[in-house]
């Protein structure tokens, strides 16, 4: 709220109360969406792993415009229709490792949303108009703008909007509540027939799961107007009390240096990148490389490279798990291993430096498998290098290796959904890869062994990978190579 960078302290003890404006679910999510999504799953990580105690609530916009346009269209009434895309929210959020918040629906919480507009309506800081509908009297709440900066001293007293989104620079009374028009979804209430506006919804939900002030609101850079600018007009108008004490906006992602658009092309849906053969962890990865108030672009030459540090980190772990090290511990290693869960940190707390973060790991591996090289790793050493990883990982998720299974699931999705013509040769040949014979992956092991044994580590490398993508899952222990299907 003050542009400026704050220290950030919980309002009440150790516990983080925050909120993000979720999907609304007329369609299945782009990445846009998730580079939004990912990025409070980062903070929500990150404030979890800095030992607070945090309740994170999302809600599901399952009632909006869009939401009977496209369920008219398409022939079924709108619990089914929410139903299915919330169903793919849940799991396309899964596919990239992204923590379930607790989801809260707009359809099961109409009655206080009714009772919410009543109470504005008293105090006469919200009026009905002919048609039945409510309006939010703007001219009422004289901080108006001050989350967005925005100037709004001439605006019209009285002049109204009742759509969900509009003009981004002109101030109007917004709709509460919607009275009923012919064919759409409407609730009986007290105030009248009618369904709640966008805005309403979120002021009503994050309060009562979080209270009425409350630490952290989150979403995607294009809600702070109008959507935030209401919700903190209509709460703390009600309330008269400061409604969100710190507020997260990601900014919005390009796609190939360009707007995410139908028109041009570039627009893509999680599963369509999958559909491309691109794994979940290089998207995740992809998405967390940039900080969330920096520009990200989108690229598939990005894909790619995020796919070649995921590789490059998950063999790094391997190589520490299952290497053969002599006893002992090199004072180089352990404070390599310190330093960079410090610097990891550091980042983090600044803003959510992720690149930085990913910075200081790929610089541990980096002089760590130099170390290996020269046979400077000791025993001693791996529990602390391990242990970098694993703090890194709690934020990043992407070092468990289980694509190829989640590809799978898309592969069946896309043959069931009426994509097959979208499978790409990438997909179809993980999709399919997890037919090898016990006895081609026992083959493929024996080569293995004979790789480390004669320390080709690039080649036993590349083999666990394909048998990765087969979806089998390799383990080298001392006592030698397992594997099992995952
Ligand atoms: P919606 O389902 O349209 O309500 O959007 C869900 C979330 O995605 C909101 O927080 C939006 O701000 C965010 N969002 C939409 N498009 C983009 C984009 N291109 N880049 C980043 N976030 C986006
Ligand atoms: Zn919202």
């Amino acid at each position: 709220m003050s542009s400026r960078i704050e220290e950030f302290h919980p309002l009440s003890g150790n516990e983080v109360r925050m909120y993000a404006c979720g999907p609304t679910v007329y369609d299945y999510g782009h990445i846009g969406n998730f580079r939004t999504f990912v990025a409070v799953d980062l903070l929500y990580r990150f404030l979890r792993q800095s030992g607070y105690n945090v309740r994170y609530v999302m809600n599901i916009t399952d009632v909006d415009d869009k939401i009977i346009r496209n369920a008219a269209r398409g022939g079924v009434n709108v619990q089914q229709f929410t139903a299915k895309y919330e169903k793919a929210f849940v799991e396309d959020s899964a596919l990239i490792n992204i923590e379930p918040p607790k989801l809260v629906h707009a359809t099961e919480n109409i009655p206080p949303m009714a009772e919410f507009v009543a109470r504005l309506v008293e105090k006469d800081l919200a009026y009905r108009a002919d048609d039945g509908s409510y309006y939010f009297r703007i001219a009422k709440f004289p901080e108006y703008g001050k989350l967005s900066k925005k100037d709004f001293k001439g605006m019209l007293d009285g002049a109204r909007v009742d759509v969900d989104e509009y003009d981004k620079d002109s101030a109007r009374d917004f709709a509460l509540w919607k009275a009923p028009k012919p064919g759409e979804a409407s609730w009986d209430m007290p105030i009248g027939p009618g369904r709640p506006g966008w805005h309403l919804e979120c002021s009503v939900m994050s309060m009562q799961e979080l209270g009425e002030s409350f630490d952290l609101h989150a979403g995607g850079e294009d809600l702070i107007f109008p959507h935030h600018e209401n919700e903190i007009a209509q709460s703390e108008s009600l309330t008269g009390k400061p409604f969100a004490h710190f507020w997260f906006h990601a900014r919005f992602l390009l796609v190939e240096g360009e707007k995410m658009s139908k028109s041009l092309g570039n627009f893509f849906t999680l599963r369509d990148l999958v559909l491309k053969g691109h794994k979940p962890s290089s998207i995740r990865y992809l998405l967390t490389s940039v900080p969330y108030r920096n520009q990200m672009n989108f690229t598939t030459d990005g894909l790619k490279q995020a796919a070649v540090s995921v590789e490059r980190l998950r063999n790094f772990r391997l190589r520490l798990s299952s290497g053969t090290f002599p006893e002992g511990a090199s004072p180089a290693m352990q404070t390599l291993a310190a330093e960079t869960i410090d610097r990891m940190r550091v980042a983090l707390e600044d803003d959510l430096n992720t690149a930085q973060a990913q910075g200081a790991i790929f610089e541990m591996v980096r002089q760590a498998n130099a170390a290996f090289d020269a046979d400077e790793v000791k025993k001693d050493d791996v529990a602390p290098l391990l242990a970098a990883l694993k703090k890194f990982d709690e934020i990043f998720a992407v070092l468990d290796d289980d694509d190829a299974l989640k590809m799978k699931r898309i592969f069946d999705w896309a043959s069931t959904a009426g994509r097959d013509k979208d499978i790409s040769e990438g997909l179809r040949e993980t999709a399919q890869a997890d037919q090898l014979s016990d006895e081609d992956i026992e083959k493929k092991i024996t080569e293995m062994k004979t790789a480390r044994h004669a320390r080709d580590f690039k080649a036993s490398d590349a083999l666990r990978a394909d048998l990765a993508a087969a979806g089998v899952i390799v383990e080298i222990t001392k006592d030698g190579v397992r594997w099992r299907r995952k």
